[in-house]
């Protein structure tokens, strides 16, 4: 397979190549939505341990490590090819849903009044989703 980057990439093909694999294995009978929403979670939690334990400073400069770059990226992609097949199994258009999401993010923190500062608890009363 020919390695590409963000740039001559797009999420398509990503979702294409990602379909083509589980094709190729037979695996579609067991990408339904719960399990591949599981495996979400299942990858997540393998990313966040490479942070358990590190200061948010030691957390800053974990990936600037190549070693913890390749783990940090080989983590990163395995929740994302969950995510892409978990699109394809649902015909979700992710550029559509991030989108839209990032319009309704927008309206919900106004930049003139979030700007610098974190959403508190609080504030997510205002939140749909
Ligand atoms: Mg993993």
């Amino acid at each position: 397979m020919r390695l590409s980057t963000d740039k001559e990439t797009t999420i398509s093909s990503l979702k294409e190549a990602v379909s083509a694999f589980v094709q190729e294995r037979g695996w579609k009978k067991f990408h339904n939505p719960k399990n591949l929403a599981e495996s979400i979670c299942i990858e997540s939690s393998e990313l966040l341990e490479l942070f358990q334990w590190l200061t948010d400073r030691e957390s800053e400069t974990f990936a600037k490590d190549s070693a913890h770059f390749d783990r940090l990226s080989s983590e990163l992609a395995d929740v994302l090819i969950y995510c892409l097949a978990l699109a394809n199994a649902t015909k979700i258009d992710v550029a559509g849903s991030v989108l839209s999401k990032l319009e309704e993010s927008a309206e919900r923190y106004p930049a003139s009044e979030y700007t610098g500062r974190a959403p508190r608890r609080k504030d997510s009363g205002r939140r749909k989703a």
